[in-house]
């Protein structure tokens, strides 16, 4: 319905630059020639044409000239007024053309064509917004002068030819502003709806986030309860619990949208870090067949972060190299100091690779190509890392694997 309601908006967009066009259109042609064939021939008391034998399509011209209003008239009733200009611009391109070669074809008077109405052209064709218009406008109008000029070998059809290129050029840099301000509205438009939505979905997230979490850190303290209780009763008390922690990270990642959070910067050794992550992935890692190579370049430095969150940009990052190896393979993980001041982890997988059509998606809450993905873990890692002032860069190559380069700086300068 919105959809619907956004194209009547379009419509009734180009309605009134068709109606313009039309106002203006049949003004400007019917006064000009009125003007030109004849009061100006009445002033400089020569004989106008409307009393000489007719030449071309005499008045015919007139005629078909005027069809075209009903035409059009019709088509915008129909709720259609993206051929009005098409029909005008090919119409009166033909009908020209006609009248043109039907007057100097076989005359010796020398060509004299056009109306004012074709400047009207050029020069009104971006009030359309339509690029495949402006085409068909000016190649229309230079490729009739053209054709013209071959036709009837006369070279007096060069001044409008070069007065056509000239305003064609204007035309085009018209359209092309126009195009790129739309286009800049639209983009502010998005980013500004794409924020007041997660700012809505965050708050939601969080309020829900906070109830879930207190049910869910009893419901997992009694489970663990029981499981110490009768330790030889059930099986699948490991399993509760560990689903238990499963929903905890989801709930904690909703609460991630959309929300500043306050971070406490301390200082603490990377190596901790990423071995920690390490032990915590090691198991699905192992299910699967991946061997992790960690790479630590020289002495590293303590940086300056928050150390929990930084556990979970690892472990997102990891686990998406994982889940992008299903039939096994390697993952690198290499750390190292760049420029004294950052500190650099990058993680290279052998896996799927990341299609182009996806990486700009990459981040946003909710997507994820996975079937029991949540895609939030991107997210979360982006606003982390931002939070820390930091860098994310993901470079992929399908069915190559991929390379996720965290970039943090060593020491947080205060604000
Ligand atoms: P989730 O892992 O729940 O799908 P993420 O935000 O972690 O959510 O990742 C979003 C999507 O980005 C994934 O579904 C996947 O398509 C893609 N992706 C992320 N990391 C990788 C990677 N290392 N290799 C291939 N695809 C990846
Ligand atoms: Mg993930």
């Amino acid at each position: 319905m919105k959809e619907g309601f956004q194209t009547t908006k379009l419509i009734f967009e180009e309605k009134k630059a068709s109606i313009l066009f039309l106002w203006l259109f049949n003004l400007m042609y019917y006064s000009f020639d009125i003007f030109y064939y004849w009061i100006r021939p009445k002033i400089n008391k020569q004989v106008s044409i409307f009393d000489t034998d007719e030449v071309g399509l005499g008045v015919w011209l007139y005629i078909l000239i005027f069809c075209m209003l009903p035409i059009a008239i019709y088509f915008i009733k129909k709720g259609n007024p993206y051929v009005v200009k098409y029909i005008y611009i090919i119409g009166y391109i033909s009908i020209d053309m006609v009248d043109s070669l039907m007057t100097y074809l076989g005359s010796t008077a020398s060509f004299g064509s056009g109306n004012i109405v074709e400047v009207l052209f050029l020069l009104f064709c971006p009030i359309f917004v339509n690029k495949n218009y402006f085409w068909v406008v000016s190649l229309g109008m230079i490729g009739k002068e053209i054709l013209l000029g071959v036709i009837l070998q006369d070279l007096n059809v060069l001044v409008p030819t070069v007065i056509y290129i000239i305003l064609s050029l204007i035309a085009y840099i018209l359209l092309i502003r126009f195009h790129s301000y739309i286009q800049t509205l639209t983009t502010v438009y998005e980013e500004l709806r794409q924020k007041e939505k997660l700012a809505v979905v965050g708050q939601m997230a969080a309020a829900i986030g906070h109830e879930i979490r207190n049910p869910l850190s009893s419901l997992r303290g009694f489970t663990q309860l029981q499981q110490e209780r009768y330790p030889n009763t059930n099986e699948y008390y490991p399993i509760m619990i560990q689903e238990i922690d499963r929903i905890n990270t989801i709930v904690n990642d909703l609460m991630y949208i959309g929300k500043p959070r306050v971070i406490k910067f301390e200082k603490a050794s990377i190596e901790e870090v990423v071995a920690y992550t390490l032990s915590i992935t090691q198991q699905q890692a192992e299910r699967q067949g991946v061997t992790v190579e960690t790479i630590m370049a020289g002495p590293l430095p303590p940086i300056e972060c928050d150390e929990k969150q930084l556990k979970q940009v690892f472990i997102n990052l990891i686990k998406n190299a994982i889940e992008a190896m299903p039939e096994g393979g390697r993952i690198e993980i290499r750390v190292q100091v760049i420029e004294k001041q950052k500190m650099v982890v990058s993680i290279q997988d052998e896996g799927s690779g990341i299609k182009d059509e996806n990486i700009l998606n990459l981040g946003e809450p909710f997507f994820t190509t996975k079937a029991d993905g949540t895609g939030l873990g991107l997210m979360v890692t982006n606003q982390i890392i931002k939070d820390h002032n930091g860098e994310l860069n993901i470079d992929s190559k399908i069915n190559k694997g991929t390379r996720v380069i965290v970039s943090l700086p060593i020491l947080q300068i205060v604000k």
